[in-house]
């Protein structure tokens, strides 16, 4: 690919957005050693600015961009996390954000962008909806689109969060990533195979809905019906049109997880519970998958928590165990 997403990409975006995020801690978890045998580290990346990893890749994006595009503004289809990202970066950067969402993005997370300055614009009831008013923006009004995860410099962006883990801890025998379109994972994987090659990385997901492994399974981007789900930021699809990220997932991570509701729910009440981190659906997957068996470590394992933006009446019902999910709908 003329434009391939390369490992000089992710070291330029820790140049460019090292001052303007935090660098998140690696911890052990004493609960998940003692369970697993082996040393499980986690990734506190839910304690990132915005609640959400996604403000590296956003962050990369905006100041990526010239004056003349920075002056238009930039425009987003995003399922919240994102949205908010690039509404911080912008203003970070002085310029303006347009973010358009579903009607299934949670009321918290459309509070929290308008919070932060941005026009908020709720659209559809799917990320493809969200993206025709996007396409229009671009289209009529000139602003620049920054998408949630197929751009080299939001993939670069996502990267530095895979050298910080390599960094931290340089020998690794696997690392858990949360899948949705694949940013994440493929700017972590790229990281983590050039610094450590034999480490594997493995992405996981919800059953309800997981588009990128639906599109390895038949070999290209299709399209997959977008799901209620408690992982609600790993809704969507990951674009017919996709670029990067399909081709990097496909040749850089070694396998995927799939997971039931009531898995991801296991996941957030074990980090609250065990751990005392308050973390959402999408982020809960890594530690799901430990929990239930999916994932059997066989060496010292990382496990990206890529977010902390729930709902807290949810996550109140999950940790106390009166959330649907655990009862016959499971
Ligand atoms: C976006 C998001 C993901 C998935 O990232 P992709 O780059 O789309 O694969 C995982 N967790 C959280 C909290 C997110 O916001």
């Amino acid at each position: 690919m003329a434009d391939a997403v390369t490992m000089v990409d992710v070291l330029e975006a820790r140049r460019r957005i090292g001052s303007l995020i935090h660098r998140t801690s690696l911890s052990q978890s004493a609960a998940l050693t003692q369970r697993t045998g082996q040393p499980i580290l986690l990734k506190n990346e839910h304690q990132q600015l915005t609640g959400s990893f996604k403000l590296r890749g956003a962050t990369n994006a905006v100041l990526a961009l010239s004056d003349d595009e920075r002056r238009r503004g930039v425009a987003a289809a995003s399922t919240g996390n994102h949205g908010r990202a690039l509404a911080h970066a912008a203003k970070a950067a002085g310029s303006r954000a347009v973010i358009c969402m579903s009607s299934l993005v949670p009321a918290n997370k459309v509070e929290a962008i308008k919070a932060l300055g941005a026009d908020a614009r709720i659209i559809g009831m799917s990320q493809d909806d969200a993206q025709v008013e996007v396409d229009r923006l671009v289209r009529e009004e000139g602003l620049i689109e920054v998408p949630p995860f197929d751009k080299a410099e939001v993939i670069a962006g996502q990267g530095t969060l895979g050298l910080e883990i390599v960094e931290d801890a340089p020998a690794l025998d696997a690392v858990l990533v949360p899948l949705s379109g694949g940013g994440l994972i493929a700017g972590v994987a790229l990281a983590v195979k050039t610094l450590s090659p034999k480490t594997r990385v493995i992405g996981v997901s919800m059953e309800r809905g997981a588009a990128m492994v639906a599109c390895l399974a038949a070999g290209k981007p299709v399209m997959v019906e977008e799901l209620e789900t408690l992982a609600d930021s790993l809704g969507g699809g990951i674009g017919l049109e996709n670029r990067h990220t399909f081709s990097m997932v496909r040749e850089l991570v070694d396998e995927t997880i799939l997971l039931t509701e009531r898995e991801i729910a296991a996941g957030i009440a074990h980090a609250y519970n065990e751990e005392r981190e308050v973390i959402e659906g999408a982020a809960a997957v890594g530690i799901g998958a430990i929990l239930a068996g999916k994932f059997a470590p066989a060496g010292p394992t990382a496990v990206v928590l890529s977010g902390k933006n729930i709902d807290m009446g949810v996550h109140g019902q999950i940790v106390a165990g009166t959330h649907p999910v655990f009862g016959e709908l499971a």
